[in-house]
C-alpha cells in the first residue's frame, strides 16, 4: 500500500465506556466498577495496578467476557459484547482471548501437552493439527522438551509457561493476564516477563494485572485503579521520566 493512501479507520482492540459492574443488590452492593472509561490499541501492552480490592480482577473478568457489566459498554474489535449470546460468548473466549491466571489453571492429570491442546479441542481442530500446534506453543516458551510432563513435574514458572503456551495456541487478538507472576519467585518472573517482552514485540495486544513494580516496568502502559476508578494512565516513558525527578 502507498504512503499516501488513506489508511482505513481500525478499531481498538478494547474500547470501555463508562463501564459499572455492581455486585449484590440494596444495602448489600458493592460497586467494584464506578465508571471506567479507556481504549486498548492493538499491539499495546498495558499494566493495570492498584491496590487489593480496588477492582482489577472485576475489570479484567469483564475484559475476558467471563462477566458482563452491569452497565456501560464493552466493544471488543469494535463488536458490542453485550449483543454476543452465550454461543458467541463461548465463541470469543475460546478464539479471540488467551487467559493467564495467578494459579496457572492447569488440569493436573493431563500433560502439558495434553493442557496446551485443549482449548484447541473445544475449537474442533482436528488431533494432527492440534498436536503440531500445540508443540510449537510449548516450543515458543521454551518446554518443547517437557510436553509429556505433568503440571505436577514441572517447576511453578514452567507451569506458568504451560499456561502462557495455553494461552497462546489459539493465537488470540487479546492476552489477559491476572498477577501471572503472583506466585513465582524472581527468577521465574523474568522467564515470563520476557516471554511477555517477546509477544509484545511481534504485536501482540497484552493487559496484565499487578501489584509488582518489576512487572509493571515492562508494560508499555500503566493504569492506576482505585475504587472502581482509572486515577492514572501513565506511558511508560513518562513515568520513567516522572521516576528521574523531571516534572511534566
Ligand atoms: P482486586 O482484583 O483489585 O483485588 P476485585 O475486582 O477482586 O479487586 O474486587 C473489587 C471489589 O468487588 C471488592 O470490594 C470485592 O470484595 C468485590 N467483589 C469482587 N467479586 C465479588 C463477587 N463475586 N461478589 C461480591 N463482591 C465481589
Ligand atoms: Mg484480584
Amino acid at each position: 500500500m502507498a504512503a499516501t493512501e488513506p489508511e482505513i479507520p481500525g478499531f481498538a482492540a478494547v474500547e470501555l465506556i463508562d463501564l459499572h459492574q455492581v455486585y449484590g443488590e440494596g444495602d448489600a452492593a458493592v460497586h467494584a466498577l464506578r465508571g471506567i472509561t479507556v481504549a486498548i490499541e492493538k499491539g499495546e501492552y498495558v499494566a493495570i495496578m492498584g491496590p487489593s480490592g480496588s477492582g482489577k480482577s472485576t475489570l479484567m473478568n469483564v475484559l475476558g467476557c467471563l462477566d458482563i457489566a452491569s452497565h456501560g459498554t464493552y466493544l471488543l474489535a469494535g463488536n458490542d459484547v453485550k449483543e454476543f449470546d452465550e454461543d458467541q460468548l463461548a465463541k470469543v473466549r475460546n478464539r479471540e482471548l488467551g487467559f493467564i491466571f495467578q494459579s496457572f489453571n492447569l488440569i493436573p492429570r493431563m500433560t502439558a501437552l495434553g493442557n496446551v491442546e485443549l482449548p484447541l479441542v473445544y475449537a474442533g481442530v482436528k488431533k494432527p493439527e492440534r498436536h503440531e500446534r500445540a508443540i510449537a506453543a510449548l516450543e515458543q516458551v521454551g518446554l518443547g522438551y517437557r510436553a509429556e510432563h505433568r503440571p505436577q513435574q514441572l517447576s511453578g514458572g514452567q507451569q506458568q509457561r504451560v499456561a502462557i503456551a495455553r494461552a497462546l495456541v489459539t493465537t488470540p487478538t487479546l492476552i489477559l493476564a491476572d498477577e501471572p507472576t503472583g506466585n513465582l519467585d524472581s527468577e521465574s518472573t523474568e522467564e515470563i516477563l520476557q516471554i511477555f517482552d517477546g509477544l509484545a514485540k511481534t504485536g501482540r495486544t497484552i493487559v496484565i494485572i499487578t501489584h509488582e513494580e518489576e512487572v509493571a516496568q515492562r508494560s508499555h502502559r500503566v493504569l492506576t485503579i482505585a475504587d472502581g476508578l482509572i486515577v492514572r494512565d501513565q506511558a511508560q516513558a513518562d513515568r520513567r521520566l516522572a521516576g528521574a525527578g523531571v516534572h511534566s
